[in-house]
C-alpha cells in the first residue's frame, strides 16, 4: 500500500470515529437560566386573599412564569422574558400595575415603569402615565428608542403615541376592587404619617441562556398618593437595576424609603465593591429601608442564577422557574 493510500484510510477511520468520540464525552453543562418574578410585598395573608381565591393569584403567577420562561427556553433575551412576565401581570386585574392599578387621591391612575438591560446597563423609564396600556412595553420603547432613559406624564404620552401605541381611557385601569378600596380608604380620615400599605406592584428579574441579566417593574404606586408623586419602581438604580456583574433586582415596598435607600443599586454595590454575596446584600439593604419605616420585599438574581425573594411584610406575591427544574409560587411568610 503506498503511503498515499495508507494516510487515505488513516483519515477515514478518524473521520468515522470522530462522532464516536464525540457522543461519548458527556454533554457540556448547560448555562442554568430561569425567571424570578413579584406581585407585590404587603398584607399578603390567607385572609386577605380569601375573598378571590388563593388559586386565583397561584395561576396568575404560573402564568406570567410560564410566559417568561418560554423566552428563555426558545433562546430569547431576558429582556424579552422579563416584558413578556410583566405584560402578563399588566394584564391581570389582581395586581397594582396596568389593569387593576391602584388609585390616586384624585381618584385617577398614574402608572410608573421601568426595564434595565444587564449586559449594557441600557434602561429605561416612564412615570404619571394616563393612558398607556402597557407601561412595561412603553419603558422598553424609551430604553431602544431614545437617548433618553426616562419619560414622564405628558412627553411620555406624546412619545407613546408617536411610536404608534393607542391611548386608553384612564377609566379603563379601574376594575370594582380598586375603585372599592379606593372609596374605602376615602372614607377614612388619615393623617399624614398614617402608613401606607404597598400593594401588589407586579416585577421580574431573569437569567437568559447567554448569561444576560435583566429587570423591570411596574406599578399604579401606592393608594391615595398625590397626583405627580413617584415612587421608587421607575427609579433605575432604586426599585429596578441589572448589571451583569453583580445581579439584577425589582422591588415593591413603601417607595419613599425604598428611594431614600437607594435599594437596588445598594445590592449590586455590596456585591462590586465589597464581595458580598446576593442573598446577605439583598437582605442588608432591605433592612436599611426598614429600619428607617419602610416595608416591602425584592427579587434579585445573579449571573449564576442565585436568586433570592426577601420581605419584611407578611406575605409577597412570588415565584420562580429555572432549567435545572426549580420551580414554585409562593404568596405567604412561612411557605
Ligand atoms: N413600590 C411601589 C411604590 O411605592 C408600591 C408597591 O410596591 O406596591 O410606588
Amino acid at each position: 500500500m503506498s503511503p498515499h493510500t495508507l494516510s487515505f484510510f488513516r483519515r477515514m477511520v478518524c473521520l468515522c470515529l470522530a462522532p464516536l468520540a464525540a457522543a461519548a464525552q458527556p454533554a457540556a453543562p448547560k448555562r442554568l437560566f430561569g425567571i424570578v418574578i413579584h406581585g407585590g410585598a404587603g398584607n399578603v395573608t390567607p385572609e386577605r386573599v380569601a375573598g378571590i381565591g388563593e388559586k386565583a393569584y397561584r395561576a396568575a403567577l404560573e402564568q406570567a412564569l410560564t410566559a417568561g420562561y418560554s423566552v428563555l427556553e426558545r433562546g430569547g433575551s431576558s429582556l424579552d422574558a422579563v416584558q413578556a412576565a410583566i405584560v402578563v401581570l399588566e394584564e391581570n386585574p389582581l395586581f397594582n400595575a396596568g389593569l387593576g392599578a391602584t388609585l390616586t387621591r384624585d381618584g385617577t391612575h398614574e402608572l410608573d415603569s421601568a426595564i434595565m438591560d444587564g449586559r449594557t446597563l441600557a434602561a429605561g423609564s416612564v412615570a404619571g402615565l394616563q393612558h398607556v396600556k402597557s407601561p412595561i412595553g412603553l419603558a422598553r420603547l424609551v430604553m431602544e428608542k431614545t437617548p433618553h432613559v426616562m419619560l414622564i406624564g405628558a412627553g411620555a404620552e406624546a412619545f407613546a403615541q408617536a411610536q404608534g401605541l393607542a391611548p386608553v381611557a384612564n377609566s379603563s385601569f379601574t376594575t370594582p376592587a380598586n375603585r372599592a378600596a379606593y372609596e374605602n380608604s376615602r372614607a377614612k380620615a388619615r393623617p399624614r404619617t398614617e402608613p401606607l400599605t404597598p400593594k401588589d406592584t407586579v416585577g421580574a428579574v431573569a437569567l437568559d441562556q447567554n448569561g444576560n441579566l435583566a429587570s423591570g417593574t411596574s406599578t399604579g404606586g401606592m393608594l391615595n398618593k398625590l397626583p405627580g408623586r413617584v415612587g421608587d419602581a421607575p427609579l433605575i438604580g432604586i426599585g429596578t437595576y441589572a448589571d451583569n456583574r453583580t445581579c439584577a433586582v425589582s422591588c415593591t415596598g413603601w417607595g419613599e424609603f425604598f428611594i431614600r435607600t437607594v435599594v437596588a443599586y445598594d445590592i449590586s454595590a455590596q456585591m462590586a465593591y465589597q464581595g458580598t454575596a446576593l442573598a446577605k446584600a439583598a437582605q442588608a439593604s432591605l433592612d436599611k429601608a426598614e429600619r428607617l419605616g419602610g416595608d416591602g420585599g425584592l427579587i434579585a438574581l445573579d449571573a449564576q442564577g442565585n436568586f433570592t425573594m426577601p420581605f419584611n411584610t407578611k406575605g409577597m406575591f412570588r415565584g420562580f422557574r429555572f432549567s435545572n427544574g426549580a420551580t414554585a409560587v409562593k404568596l405567604f411568610a412561612p411557605e
